[in-house]
């Protein structure tokens, strides 16, 4: 069988220096908030192009801890409007409602699955304080356009960049900022073409390390990039209780830590992640060269000087009119997939006030979505086999 994601495989290649770096977390005697987390954050920064980068418990945390900062800062107020994208991961939602903020639902795009930037505007209100986009499956969601209505109405941009770690958009005019340097120590040769990676590109970004994410830790973890002084200290004291100095408490925090495991192991995986991103885009863009079926809507794919830099596929995901019928033929020839997602939040009984509303685009991507196997470590047959198989299949 041709599982969607194995772990395992891919953890494996980096076995001798996972073990070691757990050996010395192990030895240290230290497993929070130490050494491990102050390299760690100091690299994850440096990648990303920003100044600051606080490691946190999970991605959820990540995005709850920057509105509950944006709140303490008093930018934010209670029932206070955030609009993102209808067609997101719930834990975007959660992150807003659980600060008593309101989720403002906007349909996606149906070409790129991202936030339609050209309806953000028409649902801004007075209350509107913030734009949560989400990089999904891996693409970037960013324009020049965003930024203008972002100025415009004075509005934050927090970016969901769970998905979507070592992407990079690049602007069609220069931005005013200066590019920053990536390490040299951590960036491959292949990837950083002068473009900004996603998480230095709005005010704030909260980051997933699940492991299943294209740069997975061993369990759960998170991190906040920013470029705010202020905020990042908030976000570390309100992820430490609200303490910067021990038994201090200015605010009411939470228990919200990176644990120096898998800080140890995050540092480890970050120096292999744009080479893992580079075998996503060149399986996507395999698939993307070798499906030849009318019945199914590859992703769009789009180049920056001949690579694809604008996404990095965490997931590979198809449309298809009949798509559990689909879905049921690959499980039957042995190729796993799973879909991403099956029930949109609105229609959630989390969210029985949202159920009512009407999101077609975000209806319709919900039943007719499938997400390939697309790890980095696939096999050349196996690619060829899902191809094969997917050009045989007649609705
Ligand atoms: C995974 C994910 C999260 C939440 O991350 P956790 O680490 O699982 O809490 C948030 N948003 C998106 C889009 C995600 O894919």
């Amino acid at each position: 069988m041709i599982k969607f994601l194995d772990l395992q495989k891919i953890n494996a290649q980096y076995a001798d220096e996972l073990k070691s770096a757990t050996a010395r977390v192990i030895d240290s005697g230290w497993y929070l908030q130490g050494n491990e987390l102050v390299t760690f954050e100091k690299h994850l920064a440096e990648y990303i192009g920003v100044k600051h980068a606080i490691g946190v418990a999970n991605g959820l945390d990540a995005l709850r801890l920057i509105l509950k900062a944006y709140m303490a800062m008093g930018v934010m107020q209670e029932g206070d409007e955030v609009i993102v994208p209808a067609n997101t991961y719930i834990a975007t939602i959660l992150a807003i409602s659980d600060n008593r903020l309101k989720p403002v639902l906007v349909e996606p795009d149906m070409n790129t699955y991202n936030l339609d930037i050209s309806l953000v505007e028409k649902h801004i209100t007075p209350r509107t304080k913030a734009i949560l986009v989400v990089h999904l499956y891996g693409r970037v969601c960013w324009s020049e356009e965003l930024e203008g209505i972002a100025q415009k109405h004075n509005l934050k941009i927090i970016e969901d960049n769970a998905q979507a770690i070592g992407a990079e958009y690049t602007p069609r005019s220069p931005k005013g900022g200066v590019n920053i340097p990536q390490s040299d120590a951590i960036n491959s040769p292949i990837r950083g073409l002068g473009g900004f990676r996603t998480g230095s590109l709005g005010d704030a970004a909260g980051f997933s390390f699940y492991p299943g994410k294209n740069l997975g830790a061993l369990g759960d973890a998170g991190a906040v990039t920013t470029n705010d002084d202020l905020l990042a200290e908030i976000v570390r004291a309100l992820g430490n209780y609200g303490s910067k100095q021990k038994y201090v408490h200015k605010y009411q925090g939470l228990n919200s830590r990176m644990d120096e495991m898998q800080a140890a192991i995050l540092d480890v995986k970050l120096r292999y992640l744009d080479v893992e991103n580079q075998h996503r885009c060149e399986i996507a863009q395999y698939y993307c060269e070798n499906i030849k079926n009318i019945n199914i809507i590859l992703p769009l794919i789009t180049y920056h000087l001949s690579l694809i830099t604008n996404n990095v596929f965490h997931l590979f995901v198809i449309r298809c009119s009949e798509r559990d019928r689909l879905q049921k033929y690959l499980t039957d020839n042995g190729v796993q997939t799973l879909i991403h997602y099956p029930i949109p939040p609105h229609k959630q009984g989390a969210y029985k006030s949202l159920n009512n509303l009407s999101f077609p685009i975000t209806e319709q991507i919900h039943n007719e979505v499938l997400s390939l196997p697309i790890s980095p470590i696939m096999e050349k047959n196996e690619l060829e086999f899902i191809c094969k198989l997917l050009n045989n299949y007649m609705l």
